[in-house]
């Protein structure tokens, strides 16, 4: 099985443990590491809205744990689903893409398109005027 086919089984596998009572969208992320690790997240909401936490973090948060600092970002995928249990489009939000260009700006990024198909690109793409801190 291709990586990405098999990141995007284990996101639509960790989408259905998301907790989402408030906007209903179930968001599943499973990423590999550079080492060859794979790890997965969810979408935690809360009833205080900003409290909440995206799929994709979720993932990125359990690779360093497990990892430590050196974790790199090699692909990740992202799938979505609705409250009628329908798949749908959903990329990264700012944030996130933020978050995995920080560990790695080249690491592929697979989401599912409005034709039900899945978009492939490299983080640094989603997001080409990202933040970057300026040294002193
Ligand atoms: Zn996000």
């Amino acid at each position: 099985m291709h990586d990405l086919d098999f990141l995007r089984t284990l996101a639509v596998q960790a989408a259905h443990q998301a907790y989402a009572p408030y906007s209903k969208l179930r968001v599943g992320a499973a990423l590999r590491s550079a080492a060859g690790h794979a790890y997965t997240g969810c979408n935690v909401e809360n009833a205080s809205y900003p409290v909440g936490g995206c799929a994709e973090r979720a993932a990125i948060a359990a690779a360093v744990q497990a990892e430590g600092p050196g974790f790199r970002l090699q692909a990740i995928a992202v799938a979505a689903f609705g409250s009628d249990g329908a798949a749908l489009p959903v990329s990264p939000c700012g944030a996130c893409r933020q978050s995995l260009i920080e560990f790695g700006a080249d690491a592929a990024v697979t989401f599912r398109q409005s034709d039900d198909g899945w978009m492939e690109v490299k983080a640094g793409e989603l997001l080409p005027f990202r933040f970057i801190l300026p040294s002193r």
